[in-house]
């Protein structure tokens, strides 16, 4: 991607190597743990928009399932329920200062962070509405979110609570090493996905789901959350497409954020780390899902090709 020189976002806030919250240790184990014990969801009621929102304030729940023996869960987001976001930490395992290359990274992030507020402002305007950039956060291991504690572990996320974003920049080097997902387009496919979790915010779909998960089963809820992170997505595809307007795209990098969208599909996950996909388990989408709503995205540049819910995915 041609970034160099180009204008950074000032919405990034760079808590890096600020101590944090101190150490902590690796989960290790059980790369379901997290997922499985932090959620308990009530009897399906067959309601889509009922549930109260009495449970949402307070402890957030992470819907992805946490990959890996390090924890990692690519591209998730906070929505309101029950659960932790963070086990408190013990041990000893802090990165205080950023490590060599990641002020490069910084800059990156920020003018991939302010091409994405261009794209939004103006598709926002287009309807005649104001919009609001989500905050960036970029820390080091651990640090206080609106959503509890955010942990280096759980991959970036988009906490509603404070319409943050928040990444803890070590998650590229796992992304190429572990996920198979290099490129800086790779990296940018991950930001322009959280900005667009934060779009849903502002639209209220993300509202809507918090609000409606209160009444689903696991299943139901797993469903819902498909479509979410797929139109996230196909919201990546519309900023790749602007990406390629402002005439920043190198060859390449489309492929790249594709490959990203493939390695990080929950079947693909599943089945590196275990051996086999459980289809109802999955709350992203398929490896297939995730590039095409990607592509559809990229090859339109229409927001109104990104309506997952309408859509059979
Ligand atoms: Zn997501």
């Amino acid at each position: 991607m041609k970034w160099r020189g180009r204008e950074r976002s000032s919405n990034i806030q760079d808590r890096r190597g600020t101590g944090g919250m101190g150490g902590f240790g690796r989960m290790g184990g059980n790369p379901f743990g997290r997922n499985g014990g932090g959620m308990r969801l009530p009897i399906p009621t067959g309601r889509a928009g009922g549930g109260g929102i009495g449970g949402i304030v307070g402890i957030i729940v992470i819907l992805g399932i946490i990959w890996f023996a390090t924890g990692q869960n690519p591209l998730d987001m906070l929505t309101g329920g029950g659960g932790a976001v963070a086990p408190a930490g013990s041990s000893a395992q802090s990165r205080p200062l950023p490590e060599a290359g990641e002020d490069e990274l910084a800059d990156f992030v920020g003018v991939v962070v302010r091409e994405n507020e261009r794209l939004w402002e103006d598709v926002f305007a287009q309807n005649n509405l104001d919009y609001t950039p989500p905050q960036v956060i970029l820390f080091t291991a651990q640090t206080n979110s609106g959503c509890g504690v955010a942990d280096a572990r759980t991959g970036p996320f988009y906490c509603p609570v404070d319409q943050s974003v928040y990444i803890d920049l070590s998650f590229y080097d796992e992304l190429r090493s572990q996920f198979g997902a290099p490129g800086d387009f790779a990296q940018a496919y991950v930001l322009a996905h959280e900005v667009g979790h934060h779009v849903q915010q502002v639209t209220g779909i993300l509202p809507e789901f918090n609000r409606a998960r209160q009444g689903l089963s696991q299943e139901e809820a797993n469903r819902w959350s498909v479509r979410i992170e797929l139109q996230a997505d196909c919201y990546a595809g519309i900023w790749a497409n602007y990406a390629g307007q402002q005439n920043l795209l190198e060859n390449g990098d489309i492929e790249e954020a594709i490959n990203a969208a493939d390695q990080i599909g929950d079947d693909t996950l599943q089945e590196r780390m275990q051996g086999y996909a459980v289809p109802k388990t999955f709350n992203h989408g398929t490896s297939q899902q995730r590039m095409t709503w990607f592509q559809r995205g990229f090859q339109t540049g229409d927001v109104s090709q990104c309506d997952t819910f309408a859509a059979n995915v």
